[in-house]
């Protein structure tokens, strides 16, 4: 049987960004494999019955390539874009408080700020050893206070891991540390402090949720190279043979997996990697429910992205207000609005599954999102096995186990799950991994995001890649 030079499994943004990438260079001997009927992995969007617009959890659209950037205007087109401001808050001690919280604490309860304050004062005074986890993290840079109101109850909602079990390695962009100077200035002068982070400014797609995206990209490419309902089931790694649960096999020179590298141990039946799999690759899984409402928002939810929940009196982290997204995201913005909420599941942190739905309902009425079930005309729900790829402790050693026995026989693996880091897992970093390893194996190009996360957050990447210029001196 003919083998195919680049085989391609699963059609979320990394699968998309290695076609994406290997048609734009003119290749015409690829083909990607998908078990689900539909692009766009866990970026896909749905509609519900009641026509409202759902993604499987908030996606925020930013950056940190110009290559990615270029794609999505070439996708979407300049006015296929709604661009937003980042409103997030934290719903606390019956009140919102603007994130990072730890700059706006000025909106505690007194005896909740004194404790925050004293804990902050605390780690200027006694600096703390250099942390061994994300829990001595959260200790050492927040401070006790900080870290018992808000920091450790909502990693553990979110992470669904004990803190003790994760490293810091992802931390850099995605948590913002503490600048006592800047919680005293806010302070001083009463002021909300909301601007911080790579994603104070993000666009989304004006119809069809995020998967829209996805949807384009692929229309894109030829249709005859992209095989939807196509679930793979077996890959014989010396036969460089991939089987599908319909029987069909298919010959490859190079494999780029998208699949869960869990997956991919069982399906090439590496046992010898399992106990390295058990012990680094962590992961939870993501509920997600929509609420479809009627009328409109509150003003105090009328201009809010999303907010954080770290107190006990509902299941979910965070709930975004998708209808503020875009007007398409309901059936009709004149009479609807839409909030979607996120629950994390794990061995840590199991959840009942069956009551969750109405969980949320009553969260969202503790929590004053809603006023009343009345309002409630459609819900959503979705359940992602593999949600959040956790950055435990073991899982950069056991990374280093596991991908070489793959790549030694022409296995690439990548993507969310399929590098399993969760600081590149987002969907710019998963389609530019596609394309960086498209690069690396025609151009022979280094990649940046798999083995360099800290460079790849670093700041906005010109494309080709500056590393590429020096390294090589080459142009695409
Ligand atoms: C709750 C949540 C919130 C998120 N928020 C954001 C955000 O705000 N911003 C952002 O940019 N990103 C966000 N993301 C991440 C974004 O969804 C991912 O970056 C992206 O989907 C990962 O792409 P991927 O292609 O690596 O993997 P996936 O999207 O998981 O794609 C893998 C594909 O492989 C297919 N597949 C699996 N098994 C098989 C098989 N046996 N045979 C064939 N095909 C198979 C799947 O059907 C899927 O299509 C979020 C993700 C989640 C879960």
């Amino acid at each position: 049987m003919k083998r195919i030079p680049f085989l391609i499994l699963g059609s979320g943004p990394t699968g998309l960004g290695a076609a994406h990438r290997l048609q734009e260079l003119g290749r015409t001997d690829w083909l990607l494999l998908e078990a689900a009927p539909e692009p766009g992995g866990l970026a896909a969007s749905f509609v519900d019955p009641q026509g409202f617009t759902w993604d499987i959890g908030g996606h925020v659209q930013f950056s940190h390539y110009e290559y990615f950037d270029r794609a999505m205007i070439e996708f979407l087109g300049a006015d296929g874009w709604l661009h937003h401001q980042r409103e997030s808050w934290v719903w606390i001690r019956d009140r919102f408080v603007p994130y990072p919280f730890q700059n706006n604490i000025r909106r505690l309860p007194p005896e909740d700020l004194d404790r925050c304050l004293q804990g902050l004062v605390e780690i200027t005074r006694t600096p703390r050893p250099t942390p061994a986890n994300f829990g001595e993290w959260i200790d050492a840079m927040f401070g006790p206070g900080l870290a018992e109101v808000f920091l450790r109850p909502y990693n553990a909602k979110v992470w669904a891991f004990p803190p003790e079990m994760m490293n810091t390695s992802w931390v850099g962009e995605r948590v913002a540390v503490t600048d006592l100077g800047r919680v005293l200035h806010n302070l001083a002068f009463e002021k909300d402090d909301l601007s911080w982070g790579p994603n104070h400014t993000f666009q989304f797609p004006k119809r069809g949720g995020t998967g829209a995206i996805w949807k384009a990209c692929a229309s894109r490419l030829p249709a005859d190279r992209l095989q939807f309902n196509t679930r793979v089931q077996r890959i014989d790694m010396a036969q460089r043979e991939v089987t599908t649960a319909d029987g069909r096999k298919f010959h490859y020179d190079s494999l780029i997996s998208t699949l869960s590298l869990r997956h991919l141990i069982q399906f090439t039946g590496q046992h010898a990697l399992q106990p390295a799999a058990d012990r680094g690759l962590l992961y939870s899984s993501s509920h997600i429910f929509g609420l479809g409402l009627r009328g409109q928002p509150p003003p105090e939810l009328a201009t809010k992205c999303w907010m954080y929940f770290p107190e006990s009196n509902c299941p979910f982290y965070r709930v975004t207000v998708f209808s503020n997204y875009s007007p398409h995201n309901v059936p009709d913005i004149s009479q609807h609005w839409s909030l979607m909420a996120e629950v994390s599941e794990s061995v840590h942190r199991p959840v009942n599954r069956a009551g969750l739905l109405e969980e949320v309902i009553q969260g969202a009425l503790n929590t004053r999102l809603i006023c009343s079930r009345e309002e409630i005309v459609s819900t959503w729900v979705y359940r992602a096995e593999h949600g959040y790829p956790t950055p435990g402790l073991h899982r950069d050693p056991c990374l280093a186990e596991i991908l070489p026995v793959f790549e030694r026989e022409g296995i690439w693996s990548r993507g969310r799950f399929g590098a399993w880091k969760y600081e590149v897992s987002n969907q710019d970093h998963s389609f530019m991994q596609g394309v960086e390893i498209v690069e690396r194996l025609v151009h022979g190009r280094p990649e940046i995001t798999v083995p360099d996360p800290n460079h790849a957050n670093s700041g906005k990447h010109p494309w080709p890649f500056h590393r590429w210029q020096t390294q090589t001196g080459n142009s695409p």
